[in-house]
């Protein structure tokens, strides 16, 4: 019987793996040059670390968590996101003195139980980011200038980015008052999970897809009139530099995102192509999140891009990534593998992709193989040519064909490849 895949686990192939190699060093450059610097969290965490800071009434701990007991009895759940683990690790190992600001930036998988469809898996890749120490709107526009300059960077144009205000722990509770009653006076056209959750968290049915609560949502109070004055202000602060540095936005009030631990800034860069799941990358403020986890009061912010969303766009943009470049040896006959065999790890030591066929076949199917494989160049052995200790070397963009005696390969093959002389 064959075994396969976990439903919503996916095999990513090497072409594949090679779209998702290039989006992964130019985030890494881009956020490096930003100051971010690489962080590898656990893949595991006890339950309560999620179920704490994600928020109990999510979708995400209510429904989506991979949650099992340890052999010791203990409750553990596969990340389901990465920013409570960054906060997790922060305050563990105090990063940085109090006044001090981290940055932040990490690649991996996450894992939730939803149901897969295109754009949505159960094992997903996110890119993401967190700062922690400065409360001032500039840190917040810098990460969104910086996320648009990823996005160009990796070849990805048009996505947009919506952007609202959740307030703070001072002014939003007003505004959960009026949408609670708001709510509470027509509770009976809500779906079930927003009827559930409008005594605790009214916010929730706000972003709630069903159309029914769409309907009444789009009537309800707007949070923006209820910001206190110096979220108005930070706000007001991010919208200033956003458009100076010719960022363009779009507010959106009904977006208070996934997550019970945002406050003031929160965001999402949404990709029309991709259909339902839209949603490439989101983040926003989590001020009090630090705290309520044992830290010191400490400011933050964050964003993740999902990487198969993210990869769907950068397939679709024009410039793909290159082929895979290096040599095809070509070897006809046994005689000729034997030969070549030690001269493919002296080009694979040299940094050159070396391809040899250790089967014997037919000069046309390994040709056909050497254009599948995306080589430059093919280099032709065959029974005469091993006589006169040469090879053929053909240039597959040009079709140009030489003799190159075989000592010569390796240091022709580094100056045609690495474009340098051999020494
Ligand atoms: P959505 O509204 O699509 O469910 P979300 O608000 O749950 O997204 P976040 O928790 O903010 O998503 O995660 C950030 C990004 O991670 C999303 O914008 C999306 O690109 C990606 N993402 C989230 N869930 C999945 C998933 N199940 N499969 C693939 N990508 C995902
Ligand atoms: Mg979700």
């Amino acid at each position: 019987m064959k075994i396969a895949a976990i439903k919503g686990f996916n095999d990513i192939l090497p072409e594949q793996a090679a779209v998702w190699r290039h989006i992964e060093s130019v985030f890494h450059r881009v956020l490096g040059a930003w100051g971010y610097g690489e962080i590898r969290l656990p893949l595991l965490e006890y339950t309560e670390l999620f179920a704490r800071s994600i928020g109990g009434e999510t979708d995400i701990v209510e429904k989506e968590m991979y949650t099992f007991s340890d052999r010791s009895g203990r409750s553990l759940t596969l990340r389901p996101e990465g920013t409570a683990s960054m906060v997790r690790a922060w305050v563990q190992h105090t990063l940085g003195a109090p006044a001090e600001v981290g940055k932040f930036r990490y690649v991996g998988p996450m894992f939730r139980y939803e149901r897969p469809q295109k754009g949505r898996y159960r094992q997903f890749y996110q890119l993401g980011a967190e700062v922690f120490g400065d409360e001032s709107f500039y840190q917040d526009a810098e990460m969104l200038i910086m996320l648009a300059r990823f996005f160009h960077e990796v070849g990805v144009e048009g996505t947009k980015l919506h952007l609202n205000s959740l307030g703070c722990q001072a002014c939003r509770p007003h505004y959960r008052d009026e949408l609670q009653h708001f709510l509470a006076d027509r509770v009976d056209r809500l779906c079930d999970d927003c009827r559930r959750r409008v005594p605790q968290n009214p916010l929730r049915a706000l972003d709630c897809k069903q159309p029914a609560c769409r309907e009444v949502v789009a009537v309800a109070p707007r949070i923006l009139d209820y910001l206190d004055a110096p979220c108005r202000e930070h706000f007001a602060g991010v919208t200033r530099l956003l458009t100076a540095a010719g960022v363009e936005y779009e507010i959106d009030q009904f977006m208070v995102r996934g997550l019970d631990y945002y406050s003031r800034t929160t965001f999402e860069f949404l990709a029309g192509e991709l259909g339902a799941q839209n949603a490439v990358g989101a983040g926003g403020r989590y001020d009090n999140l630090v705290a309520e986890l044992g830290g010191r009061e400490t400011p933050a912010i964050g964003f993740a891009v999902g990487m198969e969303r993210l990869a769907m766009l950068v397939a679709t943009a024009a410039g793909a990534p290159p082929t895979e470049g290096g040599v095809a040896l070509t070897a006809l006959g046994a005689p000729a593998i034997e030969r070549l065999f030690p001269l493919q790890q002296e080009l694979c030591a040299a940094g050159i992709r070396a391809l040899l066929n250790y089967r014997e076949k037919s000069l046309k199917s390994l040709l056909k193989k050497a254009d599948r494989d995306g080589v430059r160049y093919v280099l032709i052995v065959g029974d005469q040519e091993l006589e006169r200790e040469e090879a053929t070397l053909r240039d597959m963009s040009t079709g140009e064909q030489r003799t190159v005696l075989l000592t010569e390969v390796v240091p022709t093959m580094r100056r045609m490849i690495h474009g340098r002389q051999d020494n």
